[in-house]
């Protein structure tokens, strides 16, 4: 379905941007990964995901929070491949404290990232997008971009940022055959969550499947974890026909957790 297009999927290295890359690339896609990671690691999973899919893969490395890395990442992309179809704005970082404590240096930190960086990826590839007549910008927001928990300021403030910045851009490319939603999950269990849930049985004393259930069952009604694999279907199905008249939507994918 997605042969011959162009992906870039950011914060690919790992969790829901893995899953999301290997989605696409079994689609067609050819794929541009990016994140961080240590370089065999990287370079068993461009050869793998080409090899199992026999798509082309790169890796571009470029820390996101900075302007001129996210410059690098769309410029390497065009250098090599001349397009991008789809863009998966995913790389996130999360910080807990009380607002009053909460550290500069990572407020600035997540708002670079998890808003900042979807919205120069967004504006750089547009361009070829709408001068092809098709193009999809799926952005990685979060349940936390539709209600907020305590002592997440910085990530909740930028998700929901994400989410606002998805509807201007879906009015603003409708009817040119460019769509932006957003994908909200819930809790999927990845490193970002496994660091909450070890924090979680640390200041509890829990035990790390105690500490598991206690995450689960205090937001998300299914008891039960999204998957990136999931993740990556939903994303799949976003760049596909039937999902043409979906655009500037804040699609949730959380076990119930925001129907409550
Ligand atoms: P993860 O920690 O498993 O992966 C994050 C990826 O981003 C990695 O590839 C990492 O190398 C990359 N990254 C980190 N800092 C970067 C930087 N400065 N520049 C470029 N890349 C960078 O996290 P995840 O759980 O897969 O989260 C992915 C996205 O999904 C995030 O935006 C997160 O907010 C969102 N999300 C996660 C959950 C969840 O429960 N895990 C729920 C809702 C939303």
């Amino acid at each position: 379905m997605l042969k011959g297009k162009v992906a870039i999927v950011t914060g690919s290295t790992s969790g829901i941007g893995l899953g999301t890359a290997r989605a696409l690339a079994g689609a067609g896609a050819d794929v541009m990964l990016n994140g961080f990671g240590a370089p065999d690691a990287v370079a068993s999973l461009v050869r793998d995901i080409a090899g199992e899919h026999g798509v082309r893969v790169r890796h571009n490395g470029a820390d996101l929070t900075r302007t001129d890395g996210v410059e690098a990442l769309v410029g390497e992309t065009l250098a090599a491949w001349g397009r991008i179809d789809i863009l998966v704005n995913n790389a996130g970082i999360q910080h807990v404290a009380p607002v009053e404590d909460f550290p500069v240096e990572r407020w600035d930190a997540v708002i670079a990232l998890n808003l900042s960086a979807v919205f120069h990826a967004t504006r750089l590839a547009l361009p070829g997008m709408k001068e092809r007549g098709w193009g999809r910008i799926v952005n990685i927001a979060s349940a936390h971009g539709l209600v907020a928990s305590a002592q997440k300021a910085a990530y909740v403030a930028a998700k929901h940022g994400v989410v606002g910045l998805t509807k201007v851009v879906g009015l603003e490319t409708a009817g040119t055959g460019v769509t932006c939603n957003a994908i909200c999950p819930g809790w999927v269990l990845t490193p970002l969550v496994q660091a909450q849930i070890d924090a979680l049985a640390a200041a509890r004393g829990l035990t790390t499947d105690a500490a598991r259930a206690e995450l689960l069952g205090a937001k998300q009604p299914s008891g039960d974890f999204v998957t990136p694999e999931q993740i990556g279907g939903f994303t799949t199905f976003l760049c596909s026909p039937s999902a043409d008249q979906i655009t500037g939507a804040a699609l949730s994918i959380d076990g119930g957790w925001t129907a409550q």
